[in-house]
């Protein structure tokens, strides 16, 4: 058929071979993608043509920033591009645990994208129950993470927090029960995440919802989300890039005595030592610890 000409637009959502593209003015198309191209994933900008009954996609542009996951056969997959923010929500209930938290910033910070901490659910804080969960805010606060508190029950917060996705691509990452659904839910009203429609078979036969969606907030900004995005992890991560993903380690970083400094108990290590001075917080250099021993188990 005809083809319109070329122009430019942003992948909305993929299935299989088929993706939906979104223009400048906002419309969108089914299209279809030329087989010189390699996996398009939501996010991606190209260059694409308006057609009947689809369009099709001649070019992908280059990509700020690629989430991967592995899949069946632990092959690191494209999932979605150009995301610049990943929000890592902990909440009171389930207990948030450091170094969880830490394994999601160093995930994001292997991707070179900045995390930003949400605390949700802050209408159950009790300033007597909940010191340590505080404690923990203000830590990650003096590393140099912004930490927004919110809540879905009395809408507190929400507004800083449109103000925050406003201007990114953003992608919520968290355990299960934090209140990601209830967020997105809040942030987006009418827009069900219909993750159930974008049900894509795998190798394996079985149905999963593996495709992620791009969603426009009304104050401005974007989201990326789907169920694989959300538990968004350290995968095929090395030491190195463990070690770069603790943001206040960098700075001691190349400067212990032993090239091959494990960071344990080594005597001149650097890291240890800015443990001691107080630049690098024990639960930090704990967590740090936990990550290695777990990725050396695999
Ligand atoms: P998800 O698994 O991270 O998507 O979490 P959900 O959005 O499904 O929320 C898990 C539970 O927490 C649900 O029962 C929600 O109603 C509840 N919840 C979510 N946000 C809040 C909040 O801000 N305050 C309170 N008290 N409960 C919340
Ligand atoms: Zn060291």
């Amino acid at each position: 058929g005809e083809l319109g000409p070329e122009q430019t637009g942003t992948v909305v959502s993929h299935f299989g071979q088929q993706l939906d593209v979104e223009a400048a003015d906002g419309t969108r198309q089914r299209c279809h993608v030329r087989s010189n191209i390699d996996s398009l994933v939501t996010g991606d900008h190209v260059i694409w043509r308006e057609g009947k009954p689809t369009g099709v996609v001649v070019a992908r542009q280059p990509r700020q920033s690629l989430l991967e996951r592995p899949d069946n056969f632990n092959r690191l997959k494209p999932v979605a591009a150009n995301i610049d923010r990943i929000i890592v929500v902990f909440a009171p209930e389930p207990h948030a645990h450091a170094n969880l938290i830490d394994r999601y910033l160093v995930a994001a910070e292997a991707c070179g994208i900045r995390p930003t901490l949400l605390m949700n659910k802050s209408d159950l804080i009790d300033v007597n129950r909940h010191q340590d969960l505080i404690a923990m805010c203000a830590r990650y606060e003096q590393i140099g993470y912004d930490v927004i508190h919110a809540s879905c029950a009395n809408d507190d917060g929400l507004a800083a927090l449109k103000a925050e996705l406003r201007d990114h691509i953003s992608a919520f990452v968290g355990q299960s029960g934090v209140g990601k659904s209830s967020l997105v839910n809040a942030l987006l009203p009418g827009t069900e995440t219909k993750v159930g429609e974008l049900s894509e078979a795998t190798a394996k036969g079985r149905h999963t919802t593996t495709a992620a969606r791009l969603y426009h907030f009304a104050e401005g900004g974007s989201l990326i989300d789907s169920p694989g995005i959300r538990e968004f992890a350290l995968w095929n991560l090395d030491h190195q890039q463990v070690l770069e993903g603790f943001m206040e380690f960098r700075p001691f970083i190349g400067h212990c005595r032993f090239r091959d400094c494990s960071h344990a108990h080594e005597p001149g290590c650097a890291l240890l030592a800015a443990c001691e001075d107080g630049a690098i917080h024990p639960q930090r250099m704990a967590s740090y610890r936990q990550i290695i021993a777990s990725l050396d188990n695999q």
